[in-house]
């Protein structure tokens, strides 16, 4: 794994040192503030404020990299790259680690945006997968766009998850219809219960996160305060049923931090059609599983 780099300032007036290493959102962060502080203390307006402190930065790919986006910053173009990025297929929190780091180089142009213009501009072109949990989960309008960050890439990590085990479970499922398809005898597709009325068994996962997330194995409903034995609200309809996701877990615990009103999706830019993660996906993914 590579270093970080480091910000390095003597004192306040002097111009901070950035060495080579990798940009993270903390460097990132302590570069901006000890950036800030060297301009408020030496009193450099703002069209002064690139060429003072970018031969500071000893990384030279970084320096090149700065100058060269500075030049097209001046035509505009970096920054409608900033505002047009889209997280398309990409992992969450590479894509918002990328735009933060863009960001941090429009550092003293209007272009720059602040923590929550930022984060609204994340929240608006995210993938179309993780649209729906985000909102779901009703994250607090008062986090730091680190904490919202954190939030989201723990969300986009189970969409990941449960994207891995659909396909999964898809794939096995294809295979078993192929398999009983010849042999004209649906019998293995009894777990799954893919067009049975019957409610089928608790599949070892879904067993296993009802007992982490304090679930009633018999309505299995996650985050309730009875036990199976003493459960009213009865098994699910078998029809309607879906296999229960650490998804469904996570939406349902109750929410400490949670505020009742949805954050306002504040779109910078206005967003094109978002990418389909699945459609680069193989077919399997469009497999229908319930
Ligand atoms: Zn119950």
């Amino acid at each position: 794994m590579t270093k970080s780099a480091t910000v390095k300032q003597s004192t306040p007036n002097k111009p901070p040192k950035l060495s080579v290493g990798e940009l993270t959102p903390e460097v990132i962060h302590d570069w901006d503030n000890a950036c800030s502080t060297y301009f408020m203390h030496k009193g450099i307006d703002a069209g002064n404020q690139v060429k003072m402190i970018a031969f500071r930065m000893l990384d030279p790919h970084l320096h090149t990299w700065y100058l060269t986006w500075w030049i097209a910053l001046d035509a505009g173009t970096f920054a409608k790259k900033v505002l047009g990025s889209q997280q398309g297929s990409r992992i969450f929190y590479k894509w918002a680690l990328e735009l933060q780091n863009q960001n941090a180089l429009l550092y003293g142009n209007t272009a720059h945006l602040m923590d929550t213009q930022l984060c609204n501009q994340l929240e608006a072109n995210i993938c179309k997968d993780l649209t729906i949990p985000v909102l779901r989960v009703n994250l607090a309008d008062d986090l730091t766009l680190k904490e919202w960050i954190e939030e989201v890439k723990h969300l986009d990590d189970k969409c990941c998850e449960d994207l891995a085990s659909h396909k999964k479970i898809a794939k096995e499922l294809y295979k078993s219809s192929k398999r009983t398809t010849s042999m004209s005898k649906p019998s293995s597709l009894k777990t799954y219960n893919v067009s049975s009325s019957h409610l089928g068994s608790l599949t070892e996962g879904e067993h296993s996160l009802l007992m982490k997330h304090r679930g009633c194995f018999k309505c299995r409903k996650f985050y309730i305060s009875h036990q199976s034995k003493d459960c009213t609200d009865g098994t699910p309809e078998a029809s309607s049923y879906k296999m229960l996701m650490e998804l469904d877990a996570i939406v349902a615990k109750p929410k400490t931090k949670m505020v009742a009103t949805v954050r306002p999706v504040g779109a910078v830019m206005p967003s094109t059609v978002l990418d389909d993660r699945s459609d680069s996906e193989d077919d399997m993914a469009h497999f229908q599983i319930f």
